[in-house]
C-alpha cells in the first residue's frame, strides 16, 4: 500500500480497517477488491481512498463503502466516510496492478453499465428521516428479498410480527446469529416495513458503534439531554450488532437508561447482535437479563437448500442466467455464510461480464479457486468422523474409544487420514481428537491408508468416495 500524504496513525487505522474487512468478506474478495486501494488523505472527517480503475470503484461503492466508513469510524471517530476515486494515471503504471488496469475501457464500461442497471437503483439508500440520526437502510434488504428456510424461519417469523404489529408483541426482540447470516438484513426490513405502514411512527436504526459514537460526542459537546431526549421520543428503537458495546461502562450505562425508559412507555426495542444475551462478553448482567426478558431468536448457520435458495434468488436480482450446476456447485462449497456466498456469485458475475464470458461452473471454480480452497479446509474433524463412522456402519464413539478390532481400527485410520488430508489441523491435534491418541498414531494411520490405497483398489475407492462426499 502506497501513500503520499498520509501519517503513520492513519495508515495504521486504515490497515486495521482492511483487516477488519478481511476477516469479514474473506480473503478472495479482500484481494480482488481491498488489497488494491491506496489511501490518499484524510480531509473534513472522510478518508480519500483510491482504486486503479473505474471498474473497481464503482464496485466498491456499491458493495463495500458503507462498511468501510463504519468500520473506520469505530476505529476513529473522526472519520465519518470514505470517498473513493480513480487513481491518478502516474500511480496506476507505477503500482504495476496491471490485471484490473489493462481492462478495456470499452469492457469496463460495459461492466458498469451491467452491475448499474443489475441493481438498479435499488442500491438507493432509504432514509426514514424521521429523526436526524438514524442510519440509512438498504432498500434491498426487504422481507420479500430475505429467503425463508429452517435455519431462519423463526427469527423471519419475529421479525414479521414486529414489523407488523402495532402494539409491541415482545420486548425486546432480540435477535442473533453468525456473521453473514442475514441479521442486518433483518433489521433494515423491519424498519422499512414499519416506515411504509406507518409513516407516522418514529424509528431510529443505528448500528450499536454509532450509537456509541453519538453518545460520546454528545458528552464532549455536552449536550447529553438531547441526546437522551432523541432516543426516549422515538416508536421504535434499533440497535444493530450490540456485541459493540461490550466492555463500553459509559455508553452501556446510558444504553441501558434508554432501554428502560422505552420499555416502561411501551416502546418497541429491536437488538442484534452475534452472540446470545447471555453469551455476551463485557455486558452488564442486569442488562443482560433484561435483554433475555423478551424473544431471543437465533438464525443458526445455513442449509445447503437455504444457500441455494438464495443463490438462486440473487441470480434473479441480478438479472443473468446462471447455470443450476453452478448454484450447487456453490451452494455445496461456500458453506460459511450467506455474504460470501453472496459475494462469490457477484464475484462470478462480474468477472465473466468483464472478460465477456459465459457463466459456467468452470467459470465459477477458475475464479473463485482461492476462495474454494479456504473453504475446502472448513471441513470438521467431528464431521469427517461422523461421515466415516456412518460410511462403514460403526458406531460414532468408536473414533475415540481404545478398541483395536480391525472393523473400528480401520475407520478410524481413514478417518484420521481424512482429518490431516481435508483439515489444516497438525498431527497432534487430530491425535487429540481421536480419544487423545499420539501424533505418531496419527502418522501412522495416514501411512497405513496410503499404502491400502495402493493395493487395494475398493479400499481406494472408498476413501476417494469418503473425500468427495466431505468436499462436496
Ligand atoms: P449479518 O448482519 O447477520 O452479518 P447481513 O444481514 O448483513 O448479515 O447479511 C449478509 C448478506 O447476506 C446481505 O447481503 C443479505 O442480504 C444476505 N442475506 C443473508 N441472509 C439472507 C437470506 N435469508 N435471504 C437473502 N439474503 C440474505
Ligand atoms: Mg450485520
Amino acid at each position: 500500500m502506497t501513500n503520499e500524504a498520509i501519517d503513520g496513525p492513519h495508515e495504521d487505522n486504515w490497515r486495521q480497517v482492511c483487516e477488519n474487512l478481511r476477516s469479514e468478506i474473506g480473503e478472495a474478495a479482500y484481494q480482488s477488491w481491498i488489497k488494491p486501494m491506496t489511501i490518499r488523505s484524510i480531509a473534513d472527517g472522510a478518508a480519500r481512498i483510491s482504486v486503479p480503475t473505474r471498474f473497481m470503484r464503482d464496485w466498491v461503492i456499491a458493495h463495500y463503502v458503507d462498511r468501510l466508513g463504519a468500520l473506520w469510524n469505530a476505529i476513529d471517530q473522526s472519520i465519518d466516510g470514505v470517498d473513493i476515486s480513480i487513481q491518478p494515471e502516474r500511480s496506476l503504471k507505477a503500482s504495476g496492478e496491471e490485471a484490473s488496469a489493462s481492462i478495456p475501457a470499452a469492457a469496463a464500461a460495459a461492466t458498469t453499465a451491467a452491475i448499474d442497471m443489475a441493481q438498479g437503483d435499488t442500491r438507493r439508500a432509504s432514509d426514514i428521516g424521521k429523526v436526524g440520526i438514524s442510519g440509512p437502510l438498504d432498500t434491498r434488504y426487504t422481507f420479500d428479498n430475505f429467503v425463508v428456510g429452517k435455519p431462519n424461519e423463526f427469527a423471519y417469523a419475529a421479525a414479521r410480527r414486529v414489523a407488523e404489529a402495532s402494539s409491541v408483541p415482545f420486548n425486546p426482540l432480540f435477535l442473533y446469529g453468525g456473521v453473514g447470516l442475514g441479521k442486518t438484513h433483518l433489521m433494515h426490513a423491519i424498519a422499512q416495513h414499519i416506515c411504509q405502514q406507518d409513516p407516522k411512527r418514529t424509528v431510529i436504526y443505528l448500528s450499536a458503534e454509532k450509537f456509541m459514537y453519538r453518545f460520546i460526542r454528545a458528552l464532549k459537546e455536552q449536550n447529553t439531554v438531547d441526546f437522551k431526549d432523541m432516543f426516549r421520543n422515538v416508536d421504535v428503537l434499533m440497535i444493530d450488532d450490540v456485541q459493540f458495546i461490550g466492555g463500553k461502562g459509559a455508553t452501556q450505562e446510558e444504553f441501558f437508561h434508554t432501554f428502560n425508559a422505552l420499555v416502561d412507555q411501551g416502546r418497541q426495542i429491536v437488538i442484534s447482535s452475534d452472540k446470545s444475551p447471555s453469551d455476551l462478553e463485557g455486558m452488564e448482567e442486569r442488562l443482560q437479563s433484561r435483554l433475555n426478558c423478551g424473544l431471543v431468536a437465533d438464525i443458526h448457520a445455513t442449509t445447503y437448500e437455504l444457500r441455494l435458495g438464495i443463490l438462486e434468488s440473487k441470480a434473479d436480482q441480478l438479472k443473468v442466467d446462471v447455470p443450476r450446476k453452478m448454484m450447487e456447485f456453490l451452494a455445496h462449497k461456500i458453506t460459511a455464510n450467506v455474504r460470501e456466498l453472496e459475494g462469490a456469485l457477484n464475484r462470478v458475475v462480474a468477472h465473466a461480464q468483464l472478460v465477456g464470458r459465459e457463466i459456467t461452473l468452470e467459470t465459477a471454480q477458475e475464479v473463485l479457486h482461492d476462495l474454494l480452497r479456504a473453504n475446502d479446509r472448513r471441513v470438521t474433524i467431528e464431521e469427517i468422523q461422523k461421515q466415516v463412522a456412518s460410511h462403514f456402519n460403526i458406531r460414532g464413539s468408536d473414533m475415540h474409544s481404545a478398541r483395536r478390532a480391525r472393523s473400528v481400527a480401520r475407520p478410524r485410520q481413514v478417518a484420521m487420514y481424512l482429518a490431516k488430508q481435508l483439515t489444516s489441523r497438525s498431527l497432534p491435534e487430530i491425535g487429540r481428537k481421536f480419544g487423545g491418541r499420539d501424533h505418531t498414531t496419527v502418522m501412522h494411520a495416514v501411512k497405513k491408508v496410503e499404502e491400502l490405497r495402493e493395493c487395494d483398489s475398493s479400499f481406494a475407492e472408498d476413501v476417494e468416495l469418503l473425500r468427495r462426499m466431505l468436499e462436496g
